[in-house]
């Protein structure tokens, strides 16, 4: 199993972003130099593959770095304040400063969060369910594409199992 599914996954996220950027720009203080999103995460296998794949053909140069010791909280591949893998960067990377929708603990409620560094001239009442982005719902979609992926090509992973992608260097 290859990882187009999940490539079509991201394309959608995309166009979703771009809906909601036209909706949004005039109330976004989100620019480049903005990173405090910007942490060392953990994505599922088939995320990681892709990214690796794409990253071995667009950004060669990044994979010429050594794997750091130790890693910080902030992303490996922020440099300068800008993302060194931008085009190959996760889904959750391109998410990045926009109003999220998602469940609740107990599972009974939707809740929708917002960076207060980025919007600053809105009041709650401007958000809804309609202008966030709904992340469970793709977090489960991502999830399930993943099982499917491991239990062809890594049975010895678990679904939970998660790579850090500063491992790209490896
Ligand atoms: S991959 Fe790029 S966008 Fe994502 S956290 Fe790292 S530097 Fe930021």
């Amino acid at each position: 199993m290859n990882t187009e599914k999940y490539l079509k996954l991201r394309d959608e996220v995309d166009g979703l972003t771009e809906q909601l950027w036209s909706e949004h720009k005039s109330n976004m203080a989100c620019k480049k130099g903005c990173d405090m999103c910007c942490l060392n995460f953990d994505v599922f296998p088939i995320e990681f593959d892709h990214i690796k794949k794409q990253v071995q053909e667009e950004y060669p140069d990044v994979l010429d770095q050594e794997l750091p010791e130790t890693v910080g909280e902030k992303c490996f591949f922020l440099k300068d304040g800008s993302c060194t893998i931008y085009d190959a960067r996760p889904i959750i990377c391109r998410t990045h400063g926009y109003p999220l929708l998602y469940m609740n603990e107990t599972g009974d409620q939707w809740q929708l969060s917002h960076c207060e560094l980025n919007f600053l001239k809105v009041d709650e009442e401007y958000f809804n369910e309609d202008n966030c982005y709904p992340q469970d719902t793709f977090n489960s979609r991502l999830f399930m594409m993943n099982k499917e992926y491991i239990s062809s090509k890594y049975p010895n992973k678990n679904e939970f199992d998660l790579i850090s992608l500063v491992n790209l260097l490896k």
